[in-house]
């Protein structure tokens, strides 16, 4: 761009040059033609040097006006280039900077999200671990009024001293059989513990014992139950026991022969008349 104006301005200035000695040169050649048809003093010489430079001098400044009308018009061009360049490079920051506003805001929505979301998991987290406490602390509650004489004793004693239960002068194995018989009497349905123990004259500490005794023995079962606002056992029975009463007169307790017999020996219950006896009388009985 530069050296192409240079040479603009170079040929611009030969040109003007020429032009200028083409003027004199014609201004010249007419004077001499002049002065050959009709030979002038010599000042007139003077005058035509003068006019010469006159129209050379107004030549030059047509030129210069051109020139500087043309280089005011190239600095207009250029300052609305530069103009355009600049709105141009505003317009692309401008751009950039709204596009870099949204990435954030985006980036920024998306963390406020991630963190509502963080937020609303902690928030059903510690909402699930309060309910959860509550829960449980209802039901220790709960257990705790639901809890009796019985499994306070039943903490404190050993499995020994449960199975091992004794009372002082009795029979333990006729006293279990007794308290099953009387269990059973009331079926399925099963007995309360406290009306158990005032039947047979026993402390509720030891009818207590003796009810764990039973249920460690596969005897009765115990169920909970709430009997007057009060949480107590009701017992039910498992296993009947045999009574000695279906026994009680029976031949064999006192055969001569008991020995000898068995099922399929000489001597047996199914040939005996003794026994055969006894059953119809006590058939007839019943
Ligand atoms: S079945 Fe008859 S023989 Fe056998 S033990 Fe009984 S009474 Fe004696």
């Amino acid at each position: 761009m530069g050296n192409d104006k240079n040479v603009g301005v170079k040929k611009e200035k030969g040109i003007r040059k020429l032009t200028d000695r083409i003027s004199f040169w014609k201004a010249k050649s007419q004077a001499d033609e002049e002065e050959r048809h009709s030979p002038k003093p010599k000042p007139k010489l003077k005058k035509i040097k003068a006019k010469t430079k006159q129209a050379k001098n107004k030549k030059f400044q047509v030129i210069e006006a051109q020139r500087k009308a043309n280089e005011a018009k190239k600095k207009e061009a250029r300052i609305k280039v530069e103009a355009q360049r600049k709105a141009n490079e505003a317009k692309i920051e401008a751009q950039r900077k709204a596009k870099k506003a949204k990435i954030e805001a985006q980036r920024k929505a998306k963390e406020a999200k991630k963190k509502e979301a963080r937020i609303k998991v902690e928030a059903q987290k510690k909402a699930k671990e309060e309910a959860k406490k509550k829960e449980e602390e209802a039901k220790k509650k709960e257990e705790e009024a639901k809890r009796t004489y019985e499994d306070e004793l039943e903490e404190q004693l050993s499995e020994e001293e449960i199975t091992g239960f004794q009372l002082e002068k009795t029979d333990m194995d006729k006293m279990c059989n007794r308290v099953c018989e009387m269990i059973a009497g009331y079926e399925t349905n099963g007995t309360l513990q406290s009306e158990l123990w005032k039947k047979l004259k026993l402390s509720s500490r030891d009818g207590s014992r003796l009810a764990l005794k039973l249920e460690r023995m596969g005897m009765i079962t115990r169920e909970k139950i709430l009997e007057k606002e009060r949480w107590t056992y009701k017992l039910i029975i498992k296993k009947i026991p045999v009574s000695t009463k279906s026994i009680e007169g029976a031949p064999c307790l006192t055969c001569p022969v008991q020995s000898k017999c068995s099922i399929d020996g000489e001597i047996s219950p199914k040939t005996c008349q003794w026994i055969e006896d006894w059953v119809m009388i006590e058939l007839k009985n019943k």
